[in-house]
C-alpha cells in the first residue's frame, strides 16, 4: 500500500495500517513529516508525488492499491492522482477537500473518493443532536447506533420486547457494565446499565437513541 501526502489524515491512516502489520510506503515532500514517520512505516520517503520519475524510482507503478492523500495542495493532489490512475493501478483511493474536487478526481478515474471533514462533520452533528454515544452511516439509509437501551426494552428478552416490529431497529450487540461487546440474541436480557449497538433505517436508529 502506498499512501502519498503525510499531513494530518495521511498520517493516521498510514499508522494504522502500519499497526495492522500491512506494508505501507508514506511518501511526502517535507522532509521534517518524512523523518518524523521514518521508524513507523515499512518506508518513508521524501519525493515530489507531481513527478513521474521520482514515483517510478519508487516502484510505485507496482503497487496495487495507493491513497492520495493530499489536500489543500488542489494541484498537487489532481497531479498525483492522474499519474497512479495512468499507471493502471486497481484501487486508487483520494482524499477530496470540496465536491469540485471530488467531481475531478472522479473524472480521472479514481475509483474511491473519501471526504473525510465533510463526513466527518455529519457524523458529529448526529451525536451532537442526539443521545447516541456512536454513529456509522452507510449508503441506502442504513445506520448503526450505540446507545443507552431505552426502558421499554429492559429486563425482558429481546424476543418479547418486539423490538425489530415497535422501533424497526435490530439490536446487533449487548456491553455490560466492565465487559466487552457480545452479539445479542432472542435471549438477550438487557439491563438499565447496559450499552447496546443497534442496526437499521437512519432515522429509526436515531428515534430509537431518543427514547427514554
Ligand atoms: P491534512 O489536512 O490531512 O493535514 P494536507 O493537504 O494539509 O492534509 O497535507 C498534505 C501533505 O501532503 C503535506 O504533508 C504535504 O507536505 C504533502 N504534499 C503536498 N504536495 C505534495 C507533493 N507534490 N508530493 C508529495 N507530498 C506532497
Amino acid at each position: 500500500m502506498v499512501v502519498i501526502g503525510l499531513g494530518r489524515f495521511g498520517r493516521s491512516l498510514a499508522l494504522e495500517l502500519a499497526d495492522e502489520d500491512t506494508e505501507v510506503l508514506g511518501i511526502d515532500e517535507n522532509p521534517e513529516v518524512v523523518q518524523l514517520l521514518s521508524g513507523s512505516l515499512t518506508h518513508a520517503v521524501r519525493a515530489d508525488s507531481t513527478k513521474e520519475d521520482a514515483l517510478r524510482q519508487l516502484a510505485v507503478h507496482e503497487f496495487d492499491r495507493a491513497v492520495v492523500a493530499i489536500g489543500t495542495d488542489l494541484e498537487a493532489s489532481i497531479l498525483t492522482a492522474s499519474l497512479l490512475i495512468s499507471f493502471g493501478i486497481e484501487n486508487v483511493w483520494a482524499k477530496a477537500t470540496s465536491e469540485a474536487h471530488g467531481r475531478i478526481l472522479t473524472q480521472l478515474g479514481v475509483q474511491h473518493v473519501v471526504y473525510p471533514e465533510h463526513d466527518m462533520g455529519q457524523r458529529v452533528a448526529h451525536l451532537v443532536r442526539g443521545r447516541m454515544l456512536d454513529y456509522i452511516e452507510f449508503e441506502d439509509d442504513f445506520a448503526m447506533v450505540k446507545t443507552d437501551p431505552p426502558t421499554a426494552i429492559l429486563d425482558v428478552p429481546l424476543s418479547s420486547s418486539a423490538v425489530r416490529t415497535r422501533y424497526g431497529i435490530t439490536v446487533v450487540a449487548i456491553k455490560r457494565p466492565g465487559e466487552g461487546f457480545t452479539y445479542a440474541t432472542p435471549d438477550t436480557v438487557v439491563r438499565a446499565d447496559d450499552t447496546v449497538i443497534v442496526a437499521g433505517r437512519t432515522r429509526a436508529t436515531e428515534r430509537f437513541s431518543e427514547l427514554r
